[in-house]
């Protein structure tokens, strides 16, 4: 009944999203602040002025103020930059659909962003998994020659390790390569630099962003791609046409509107960061320095399961990690920045531990 090769896949599986639990949420790597007031206020406008009508298809007013916000900060960008997805898993489901043809292949560092792989088998390609160095430097072999690969995608900051690579970095893997790269920024305004002064100089540079972490958004669903305006047109054609709802277009443009709520939010986090980080060594474990809003620790006795299930049962939710026969280690528990309250739990059950 199903294509041979939908039935061997394993899917994507989401992190766990329990629904009315009081739990501590750290698992993730949503914001555990809220969004702006103003989204609130944009989204109500917005069903107040009716819904029986089809939203925008190209999400204009989005685009236009995203232009606006992201000039200020680096190169020009116009609207004609700019696709909008439904998340960003959205774009990256956009890309994949338009680069890679059947028979071809995609390739990423590994460990990383799970959805990769599952968007290769989704689009029954061959996915390959570049190994990062135990210390999470990218592979050299992400770059080597190769008649198949059709797009690299390359999270960064990349999860769940958090490691940055720097633009030069980016440009020099960007180089190489002769299929687009697509940087996927999902948690870049953690981060202190960003790839995307690269879209401008090189046509095969993508950056992908999402609303979802920073702007304390993931209920909504909004991300967004920046590439040289050929790109972007040729990708448009394989988008859903509405993609982007009416209520997320406008909660998304007044989110990005209030750069000042944005900043305020990436302090605290940052900030918080610190203190998660430091608190974990505390208690024993190894960590990764972080450019993200959360951190890689990995135990010395590797009892990673052991831990997530005793955490979970006392109400703290952490994402445990595997990736098998990688040299860095097995598997690792993935821990989201929360409030200082949040902080507190975790570490107080760890000492008990
Ligand atoms: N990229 C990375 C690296 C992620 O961790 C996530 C979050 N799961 C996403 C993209 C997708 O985020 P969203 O679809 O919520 O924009």
């Amino acid at each position: 009944m199903f294509r041979e090769a939908i039935e061997q896949m394993s899917g994507y599986v989401p992190g766990e999203q329990p629904r009315g639990m009081k739990l501590v949420k750290l698992n993730t790597n949503e914001n555990p602040y809220p969004p702006s007031p103003k989204v609130v206020a944009a989204i109500q406008a917005a069903a107040e002025e009716g819904l029986q009508r089809y939203p925008d298809p190209s999400a204009s007013a989005f685009r236009n103020r995203a232009a606006e916000v992201l000039s200020a900060h680096n190169a020009e960008i116009t609207p004609d930059w700019i696709l909008c997805g439904n998340g960003s898993d959205d774009i990256l489901t956009i890309a994949t659909r338009a680069f890679v043809d059947q028979g071809r292949a995609v390739r990423y560092p590994w460990p990383t962003y799970s959805l990769y792989k599952t968007l290769a088998e989704i689009q029954g390609v061959r996915h390959e998994a570049v190994p990062c160095e135990p210390d999470w430097s990218v592979g050299f072999e992400l770059t080597a020659p190769s008649d198949d690969v059709r797009l690299v995608y390359l999270a960064n900051p990349n999860s769940p390790s958090g490691t940055l690579l720097e633009p030069g970095e980016v440009a020099a893997i960007a180089d190489t390569l002769d299929c687009p790269l697509l940087v996927d920024e999902a948690y870049v305004d953690f981060a202190e630099t960003n790839c995307l002064d690269l879209v401008r100089t090189n046509e095969r540079v993508l950056v992908s962003r999402t609303l979802s972490k920073s702007y304390g958004l993931a209920g909504l669903r909004f991300g967004y791609l920046v590439a040289q305006p050929h790109v972007i047109e040729q990708l448009a054609k394989v988008k859903d046409s509405y993609n982007c709802d009416t209520l997320s277009i406008a909660g998304a443009t007044a989110a990005i509107d209030d750069q000042a709520w944005l900043a305020d939010n990436v302090t605290k986090v940052v900030a918080e960061r610190q203190r998660l980080d430091a608190g974990l060594l505390a208690a024993g474990f190894d960590t990764v320095d972080s450019r993200a809003n959360f951190v890689w620790a990995t135990h010395p006795t590797g009892q990673h399961e052991a831990i997530y299930q005793n955490l979970k049962a006392e109400g703290v939710l952490v994402r445990l990690i595997r990736h098998p026969g990688w040299s860095g280690g097995d598997d690792g528990l993935r821990v989201s920045v929360g409030t200082p309250a949040q902080t507190d739990t975790l570490l107080a059950l760890l000492a008990t531990l």
